[in-house]
């Protein structure tokens, strides 16, 4: 199955943009925006997502501004020193579709320490 890179203007973070759902804000400048993930994965978990309409990472490297790329990168840099992860170490990923299990359909950098986070990846399961 292909992942639809149609934007949707309903998916759960375009409303908190808009601002007709509530967020746990952690930074917000003029492109981007983080908040605290609602089911964490580690004692810190902020979503990093621009403001624009961009699917995932496929659609963002292809339509974004140069400036909203700077932006985004620079809000983690900025997420990990407010949550006081910059000497400890952190983990970035963003989920980009099928494969990658990809849940809510607005690009999103996840960003995850206070604790061993282990290895990278895990193992994939057996085959059916
Ligand atoms: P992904 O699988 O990469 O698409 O991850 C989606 C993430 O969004 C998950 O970690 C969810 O816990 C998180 N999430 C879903 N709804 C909300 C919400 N309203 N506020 C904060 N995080 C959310």
């Amino acid at each position: 199955m292909v992942y639809d890179m149609t934007y949707n203007p309903e998916n759960i973070f375009a409303k908190i943009i808009r601002g007709e759902i509530p967020c746990d804000k952690v930074y917000e400048d003029d492109h981007t925006l983080a908040f605290n993930d609602i089911n964490p994965q580690a004692p810190v978990h902020v979503l990093v997502i621009p403001k624009g309409a961009y699917v995932n990472m496929e659609d963002f490297h292809a339509k974004a501004s140069d400036e909203e790329i700077a932006a985004l990168i620079r809000a983690v840099g900025e997420v990990a020193k407010i949550k006081g992860m910059s000497d400890t170490g952190y983990r970035i990923l963003s989920n980009t579709g099928e494969d990658a299990h990809q849940e809510v359909p607005h690009l999103h950098i996840h960003v995850v320490g206070k604790r061993d986070l282990g290895r990278m990846l895990g193992k994939p399961k057996p085959e059916a």
